[in-house]
């Protein structure tokens, strides 16, 4: 079988009829006496291959019927329709070429969480992460399509840092030479100084976050596609937001239909996010929410946590931006808004940041989060002495605003929450190849 031709399982199945050569591994096998059933998978898809004594030679049917699990094999024969077959073709084999007869394969039936975590390396095979991988593939090629097709330029910042942007606590301290430095915890600080010579910048990279908490919605490493942009506010910067959701959600809806039904995944709830405005509210609009509708307390001017953002959600089926937050609880580059009487809708109780948060339906959390950024020095000095830091550190930051400061906004997406939602896991530890968390570091 050195000299065929080979094709894709899909392309195989494309063709219809005829005789094909394919070649991947084996998903299923089943034996009797006269026949060997294989289901072979490759990147594409499966399909179920037919091996009969008396149509290959004995040597050949002999060796088929010692395959096990994940073996590497190639086959060549004639392809039907077959409607009784998993993917309504089957392979009637008539040459075969054992590659490698693979080890028991250690992962069987209903496994738990932590099992397939720890033979991640093999559950990357399974048909549940192929369809994961190539949604996520479309999710971060649709990111850079869109934003390179709206005049932003990519841009890189340092993954090795002197400063914390997010708050000391989620820090990744490295030694660096005789000194120490941290990982990335956002684009951020670096895209305010690059928006200066490109105006509209983006990027999707490595972000890094010691998180203590275990939730189903953090990573320690994650992708974060982060946009910054000059002349920008943040209402303008929001539905940036909206229609990068809207382009993701149509590109996955258009390329990744059949991973999306191997994942189970019911599409009439995906649907209403290329088809829908996305509401905006306030945060003080969204406490009124919480009160009237769901019957919950919340103070003003506290976070609101997982279980109040859960609760919000019950009542829409599209993502929902909340502007407005109350500016304590805010990192320290978000401006506070002033209001303006008769134009502004004022209806906090205290002063709030030029923030928001995108919420997904369906409990999936925030997705994205952004701000209008703080122009003022004086007030950008007091917030980072507030937070323990030294103004020093922050000197080439500040520059910033020395020199042809102008308004700007920008946020964060994260990929993975992205890609859970998508696809309707239940943690986000399925999105990303290898995940890294608190508890785990390998494979
Ligand atoms: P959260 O409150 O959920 O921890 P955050 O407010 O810390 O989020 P931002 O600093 O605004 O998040 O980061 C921007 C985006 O990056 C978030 O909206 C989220 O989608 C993503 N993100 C933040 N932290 C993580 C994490 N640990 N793992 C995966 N994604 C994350
Ligand atoms: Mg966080």
């Amino acid at each position: 079988m050195e000299n065929q031709d080979f094709i894709s399982i899909q392309e195989a199945m494309d063709k219809d009829s005829g005789e094909v050569s394919i070649r991947g591994w084996v998903y299923r096998e089943r034996k009797s006496n006269k026949f060997v059933f294989i289901v072979l998978r490759d990147s594409s898809n499966i399909i179920q291959c037919v091996i009969k004594k008396g149509s290959v030679t004995d040597e050949i049917f002999e060796e088929a019927s010692k395959l096990l699990m994940e073996s590497s094999v190639k086959f060549y024969g004639e392809i039907k329709k077959d409607e009784r077959a998993p993917t309504g073709y089957e392979l009637f084999v008539k040459d075969m070429e054992i590659v490698q007869i693979a080890e028991p394969f250690p992962i069987t039936k209903d496994q738990s969480p932590e099992f397939l975590l720890d033979q991640r390396h093999l559950w990357l095979r399974s048909r549940k992460m192929t369809a994961m991988l190539k949604i996520r593939h479309t999710v971060i090629g649709a990111i850079h399509e869109f934003f390179r097709s709206n005049g932003y330029y990519e841009f890189e910042a340092p993954i090795f840092q002197p400063n914390a942007c997010e708050g000391g606590s989620t820090l990744f301290e490295v030694k660096y030479f005789q000194d120490k430095v941290y990982l990335a915890q956002t684009w951020q600080l670096y895209a305010e100084a690059g928006i200066f010579s490109l105006e509209k910048i983006y990027n999707v990279s490595p972000t890094f976050r010691s998180e203590k908490s275990k939730t189903s919605r953090h990573l320690a490493e994650f992708w974060m596609a982060e946009m910054e942009a000059a002349w920008m506010n943040l209402e303008q910067c929001s539905e940036v937001g909206k229609d990068e959701i809207k382009f993701i959600f149509e590109k996955v809806l258009k390329e990744n239909k059949k991973d999306l039904e191997i994942l189970g995944r019911d599409i009439t709830k995906l649907m209403p996010m290329v088809e829908k405005e996305y509401p905006t509210i306030t945060y003080t609009e969204a406490l009124k929410i919480l009160k009237e509708k769901s019957g919950m307390d919340v103070e003003w001017g506290k976070d609101l946590r997982t279980i109040e953002e859960e609760k919000l959600m019950e009542h829409f089926d599209t993502p929902v931006v909340v502007v407005d937050y109350p500016k304590e609880i805010m990192a320290f580059y978000k401006m506070e808004k002033k209001l303006r009487p008769g134009v502004d809708k004022i209806d906090a109780p205290g002063p709030v940041a030029l923030c928001f948060d995108m919420l997904a339906p369906e409990g999936y959390g925030e997705i994205i989060g952004g701000s209008q950024r703080d122009t003022d020095i004086e007030e950008l000095m007091k917030y980072i002495k507030k937070e323990g830091e030294d103004p020093k550190n922050y000197d080439w930051y500040l520059d910033l605003r020395r020199f042809g400061s102008v308004p700007h906004s920008g946020y964060g997406l994260g990929v993975e929450r992205v890609v859970r939602w998508i696809c309707g896991f239940e943690n986000i530890k399925d999105a990303i190849p290898f995940p890294r968390t608190m508890l785990r570091k390998s494979p």
